[in-house]
C-alpha cells in the first residue's frame, strides 16, 4: 500500500534512516554509540562553516553530538559534557561511523605502488568499511583512572644556570581540547598545514594538543617551585617559540609509547594491479572528511 498522508510517509522514511545507522565502539570512553548519517542540510552547514578552522571544528563537534545515540547511558549527556568526556581518539571512530553511514565510500583515490621498480600509478575506489580491520584498535582504555586525569611525564633536562628542567605532562586530549587548539590556527595556517603535511595541525599544535601542563624549574634546588603553564594559549606559545622540532618529536614519542595503542588506525590493504605487491593505504578520517567538504584532493 502506498502511504497517502505525509505523517505516514515520514514514518516510513524514519525506518530508512534507522537502517543507515552504524554502531561503533569508543576505545577510550568505552561505550557503544549509534551514529546516523549526515543530511544535505548538515552537509551544507559544514561547508559554509569553513571560514576558519575552529568554527568548522565547533560545528563538526555539534554535528557529531547530534548524530550520536548512547545506548549504554541512562540519560543523554549535554553537549558540554560530551566534548569534555569524549577523547579525540573516540572522535575519530565517530567520524568514521558518520562517514561510512553518509558516504559509504572515500571515492576514487590516486595510488602509487611503493615498489621502486614498479611505481605504477593507478586509481581505486576505497570504501569506508575497508578502512577498519581487526587491528584498527589495538587496545581499549584499561586503567582504573579516567583518561581525563591520567598523564605521563616527559622531562627535558636543560641544566643551565638559570633554567634547570622542563616537565611536560602528556594526556589523551578531549574533543574540547582539540577545539581549544584549533582556535590558535587561522585559515591560512590550516591551508599551509594541509598542503605541506596533509594534516590539520603542525607538530607544534600536535604537541600542544596532548600537553596538559608544562612545569618549568628555573633552578636545581629540590625545594624550588616550578612555574606552571596550563592554558592552551600559553602551552601553544611556549612550544611554538621555545621547543626545537627534534625535541617536539621526542616528547610526542613519549606520548605515543603510552597511548598510541588506543588511537584508531584507518588502513586498507591495496594490491598493485601490475606487479601484485600488497601495501597499506592509511588515512586520517578527520582529514578525509575535511577534504570531502572542501572538495580538495590530496
Ligand atoms: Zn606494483
Amino acid at each position: 500500500m502506498i502511504p497517502n498522508n505525509s505523517a505516514n510517509v515520514f514514518q516510513k522514511l524514519e525506518k530508512f534512516k534507522q537502517i543507515r545507522k552504524r554502531q561503533v565502539f569508543c576505545p577510550v570512553a568505552r561505550h557503544r554509540v549509534l551514529v546516523s548519517p549526515l543530511t544535505v542540510a548538515d552537509d551544507l552547514s559544514l561547508r559554509t562553516m569553513i571560514t576558519s578552522p575552529d568554527i568548522y571544528d565547533n560545528e563538526l563537534s555539534h554535528l557529531i553530538f547530534d548524530h550520536c545515540e548512547f545506548p549504554d547511558l541512562q540519560t543523554r549527556p549535554k553537549y558540554e559534557q560530551f566534548i569534555d568526556n569524549v577523547s579525540h581518539f573516540d572522535k575519530k571512530i565517530l567520524i568514521w561511523g558518520i562517514f561510512d553511514a553518509t558516504y559509504d565510500t572515500l571515492g576514487e583515490q590516486e595510488l602509487t605502488c611503493p615498489d621502486a621498480k614498479c611505481a605504477e600509478k593507478f586509481k581505486q575506489v576505497i570504501k569506508a568499511r575497508e578502512l577498519i580491520t581487526e587491528d584498527s584498535i589495538k587496545n581499549i582504555w584499561d586503567k582504573e583512572e579516567a583518561f581525563t586525569t591520567h598523564f605521563v611525564e616527559h622531562t627535558l633536562n636543560v641544566s643551565e644556570e638559570d633554567l634547570d628542567r622542563i616537565i611536560f605532562k602528556l594526556t589523551i586530549p578531549t574533543m574540547k581540547k582539540h577545539l581549544d587548539i584549533l582556535r590558535m590556527i587561522d585559515a591560512a595556517m590550516l591551508k599551509d598545514n594541509m598542503s605541506k603535511f596533509g594534516t590539520l595541525m603542525s607538530r607544534t599544535e600536535e604537541l600542544a594538543l596532548i600537553t596538559k601542563s608544562i612545569n618549568i624549574y628555573f633552578d636545581k634546588n629540590p625545594e624550588s617551585q616550578p612555574s606552571e603553564l596550563k592554558t592552551a594559549r600559553e602551552i601553544h606559545r611556549m612550544i611554538g617559540d621555545y621547543i626545537p622540532l627534534d625535541e617536539i618529536a621526542n616528547i610526542i614519542k613519549s606520548f605515543n609509547d603510552e597511548y598510541s595503542k588506543m588511537d584508531p588506525e584507518f588502513k586498507a590493504m591495496i594490491q598493485c594491479p601490475t606487479c601484485g605487491k600488497e601495501f597499506p593505504f592509511k588515512i586520517d578520517m578527520e582529514v578525509a572528511l575535511f577534504r570531502s567538504f572542501l572538495g580538495v584532493t590530496p
